[in-house]
């Protein structure tokens, strides 16, 4: 119901960062292998995602805006299973309870436009064919007062979602992103699977050269990715961006890995620059803690600790022969 959709929201969309990753998460799950973002004053006016997925059929549109309904997830099995990014079905309930949506869909054949006010659907009708989905969400938090009251400025808002942009395009290099912030291009990746690239492009040229490539594997994790020299520190944590299949994740003990990593080649309060890919089998992970699918729980995570720091040590001393 309404209200329950107003809670949700509470904890799904925090801000405009929240709803862009919520969003783009459906566009890579739908398999779009372009995406665009545009949002304007931070996203708090208006958010628009273009992407060119799968699309929603016409008849299933509205179930898509229903409470936990997902057509990811079909028995309990799958939920230990997870390989998309999406699984509660509370995002575009969420989104839709605080904010105007329109959303305009099509699998190839028939289209359909579906127009939402406080999570209500005010108007549908027919609309062209072109394969995928394209949602705008205006007037954010306009019926929630209070949540618009805890806000940050517009670009303290446009910050937090280039970080997810960000994110986004380090960990799909092979999407083809396009990210403009009150009609100016931010980020916009070749998605041609180049990780070094888009490396380039969200950290700048310089620091992308300083990269390393980093490689490592144990039975049951896969590690690839780049660390930057040991010369190339920064101030904060920031830095130290770890993808677990496909999803950007937080974890303080494989942060602590990535340091140990470094050894004694990082200054006191320094942190290294590092994008980290590791793929395992789902059942090692669960997401299922909180909402925003961001804080992680991990089988195995002092093995997987030990097998990143031993990594990186061995991608540096090779980079020093
Ligand atoms: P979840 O991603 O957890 O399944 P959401 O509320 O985010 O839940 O989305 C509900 C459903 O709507 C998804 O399961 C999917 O079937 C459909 N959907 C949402 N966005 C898109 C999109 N961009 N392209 C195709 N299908 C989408
Ligand atoms: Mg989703």
């Amino acid at each position: 119901d309404a209200l329950s959709n107003k809670i949700a929201a509470g904890e799904v969309v925090e801000r405009p960062a929240s709803i862009v990753k919520e969003l783009v998460e459906n566009a890579i799950d739908a398999n779009s292998s372009q995406i665009l973002v545009e949002i304007e004053e931070g996203g708090l006016s208006s958010i628009r995602i273009v992407d060119n997925g799968t699309g929603i059929e016409p008849n299933e549109l509205e179930l898509a805006f229903s409470r936990h309904a997902t057509s990811k997830i079909k028995t309990d099995r799958d939920l230990f299973t997870i390989r998309t990014l999406g699984f509660r079905g509370e995002a575009l309930p969420s989104i839709a309870s605080v904010s105007r949506v329109n959303m305009q869909t099509s699998t190839g054949s028939a289209g359909m436009q579906v127009e939402l006010e406080g999570g209500k659907i005010v108007h549908k009708q027919p609309s062209e064919a072109r394969k995928g989905t394209t949602i705008v969400v205006t007037d954010l938090f306009y019926n929630t007062p209070a949540r618009l009251k805890y806000l940050k400025t517009v670009l303290t808002e446009a910050g937090h979602v280039s970080e997810v942009m960000n994110r986004m395009a380090l960990a799909y290099p092979h999407i083809r992103f396009h990210y403009v912030s009150d009609g100016k291009t931010v980020l916009k990746t070749a998605g041609n699977g180049d990780l070094r690239q888009v490396i380039a492009q969200v950290y700048g040229r310089k620091t992308a050269e300083k990269m390393v490539p980093i490689t490592g594997s144990s039975l049951d994790y896969e590690l690839s990715g780049y660390i930057a020299k040991p010369e190339l520190t920064r101030a904060n944590r920031q830095y130290m961006s770890i993808f677990i299949n496909g999803r950007y994740i937080r974890n303080f003990k494989l942060a602590k890995a990535i340091q140990q990593g470094f050894h004694t080649k990082l200054p006191i309060g320094r942190f290294p620059i590092a994008v980290l890919k590791l793929e395992m089998d789902p059942t090692l992970i669960d997401v299922n803690v909180h909402p925003a699918k961001l804080e992680v729980r991990l089988s195995k995570e002092e093995a997987l600790s030990e097998m990143i720091a031993e990594s990186i040590k061995k991608a540096l001393s090779e980079e020093t022969l």
